[in-house]
């Protein structure tokens, strides 16, 4: 393990729910919960206000409702998230060339690599000035963790939130860790927890002294280990760049074309299964969950899904493989069939004791309740008013469909620039109301980011109230004047946001 603090971990703050306030000028301060709203449906992210009333992630949405009756329940709204997300993690990508993202808001970054940072007291500084630099570009707040690995790091940025930012100094490691709940510690769910209660477990630090031949006694060989390892604080994972696109998959051609529907089921669920064992012999876990499928012309297709964690566990992936088969027509016969899992990630974020037991628990296991993360764009073509949607009015503007229903529709009309804006109902089907593209949470010449290597002085950065000039801009267009040639950062792989990409393809 290295001995400065030089591995960051960024995790924007609420990201979702933050975004939504800040396009949604009325909703700043309010509780927001932001995901499927349907009878199935799960929280992405609810807000710092809403949580207060006991809301979270991965929670049915029903009972988001019951705790928080009065919060704004919105649709997800992928390509601005997508968008924002480029923008930070091209900050990232000035920092080093080392950036590992997890999700579209969070990310490790080795600061050693390009020298952005090499002790305490440089790495405090990289951070501080990122944050600042997320704020300015973005509008949003990031908390930052630093410490001498990933898994610390991580640790570090849940201490700093929201908006905050903490340093663990090396060789403090294990002081700072020992009291801290079991449950803390990656791959920790309530499964290992219970168990390790019954045991007598519930820090860090019992854990430590626990011993490693009992927690193998407790958990099997794999994961006592590694409990053991991040007890004592060890932990030499590499930052690995573009590990995103990396996929662990397997296919099967078949001699005779199959037909029967249910055989193409189970062919799926069985490949995997294969798949899965070749994961976790990789000692890996993966987010995206690919499907492949080869029809008896020759024409190929794939659909893909994104969860909200990495996973290995066979049940998530079969289930995910087996909602892609839904959306592939295969009348006429089936020839190939591949199933693969990427996104890669060395452990799971689920509970490892959980799935060693091959357990699927009648209450499921937090993190992975449901993949919430499946594209839910709305078509433009289609007249359905979903609450959080962007709209424009031939006569009032822009703005956002806060609900509809009995042929009505209720439209909030202000901008990420505005202040908080009026009301105002009218039919569902009024011919001036029209879906409308996101506009962008920041204007100014700074939008989009900035161009590497380019001379001139420090970044000129728009305030946040900037006035309305250019109001109708999309998220896609570029501040006028600026770094035209290269609007796109050399250092910004094209995978990061085709990986994303891939996530649109799910959509039956
Ligand atoms: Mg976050």
């Amino acid at each position: 393990m290295r001995n400065a603090p030089t591995i960051l971990h960024l995790d924007m703050d609420a990201f979702y729910a933050s975004v939504e306030q800040a396009a949604k000028p009325s909703l700043r301060g309010k509780a927001v919960v932001v995901g499927g709203l349907g009878p199935r449906g799960v929280v992405a992210t609810a807000s710092y206000e809403a949580r207060v009333f006991g809301v979270h992630s991965a929670m049915p949405m029903a009972q988001a409702r019951r705790l928080a009756p009065n919060a704004a329940y919105l649709v997800p709204r992928f390509s601005v998230y997508r968008s924002v997300s480029e923008q930070v993690m091209a900050l990232l990508r000035e920092l080093s060339p080392l950036v590992e993202p997890l999700s579209l808001d969070e990310a490790f970054v080795d600061l050693e690599a390009r020298g952005a940072a090499w002790d305490a007291e440089s790495a405090r500084q990289t951070g501080t000035r990122l944050r600042a630099d997320i704020r300015a570009v973005t509008g949003l707040t990031g908390s930052v963790g630093l410490a001498a690995s990933k898994m610390l790091a991580k640790i570090a940025s849940e201490q700093a939130k929201p908006d905050g930012l903490v340093l663990i100094e090396p060789g403090t490691e294990r002081a700072l860790l020992g009291p801290m709940p079991v449950r803390t510690l990656p791959g920790v769910g309530p499964a290992t927890g219970d168990h390790l209660r019954r045991a007598g477990i519930t820090t860090v630090e019992e854990l430590a002294e626990a011993g490693e031949d009992e927690l193998v006694r407790l958990l099997g060989r794999a994961h006592g280990q590694a409990l053991y390892a991040m007890a004592l604080a060890r932990d030499d994972r590499p930052v690995v760049a573009e590990r995103e696109t990396k996929s662990v998959s397997v296919e099967d051609t078949y001699d005779v074309d199959i037909h029967d529907r249910l055989r193409v089921g189970l062919e799926v669920q069985r490949l995997a299964d294969r798949c899965v064992r070749r994961l976790r012999e990789a000692g890996l876990s993966g987010r995206t969950i690919v499907l492949k499928v080869r029809r008896y012309d020759f024409s190929t297709l794939t659909r893909s899904e994104t969860l909200r964690g990495p996973t290995d566990d066979p049940a998530v992936v079969r289930e995910a493989a087996a909602r892609l088969l839904e959306s592939v027509d295969t009348t006429g016969g089936v020839r190939l069939l591949g199933v693969g899992v990427s996104g890669l990630a060395d452990y799971t974020q689920e509970d490892l004791f959980a799935q060693a037991a091959g357990e699927r628990a009648s209450e499921p296991p937090v993190e992975e309740a449901d993949p919430v993360v499946v594209e839910e764009e709305p078509r433009p073509e289609e007249r359905h008013w979903r609450p959080g949607q962007d709209v424009r009015h031939a006569a009032y503007g822009p703005g956002w469909v806060q609900g509809s229903g009995l042929g009505r529709v209720t439209v909030r009309f202000e901008t990420p620039q505005s202040g908080p804006g009026r009301v105002r109902t009218f039919r569902v089907d009024d011919a001036e109301l029209e879906p409308a593209e996101p506009l962008p949470l920041v204007q100014g010449p700074d939008h989009p980011p900035p161009c590497p290597g380019q001379s001139g002085g420090p970044r000129h950065r728009a305030p946040p109230e900037l006035p309305e000039a250019g109001l109708s801009a999309t998220a896609d267009q570029e501040g006028p004047g600026t770094c035209q040639a290269s609007s796109v950062p050399a250092s910004l792989p094209k995978s990061w946001s085709g990986r994303v990409e891939d996530g649109a393809m799910s959509r039956p």
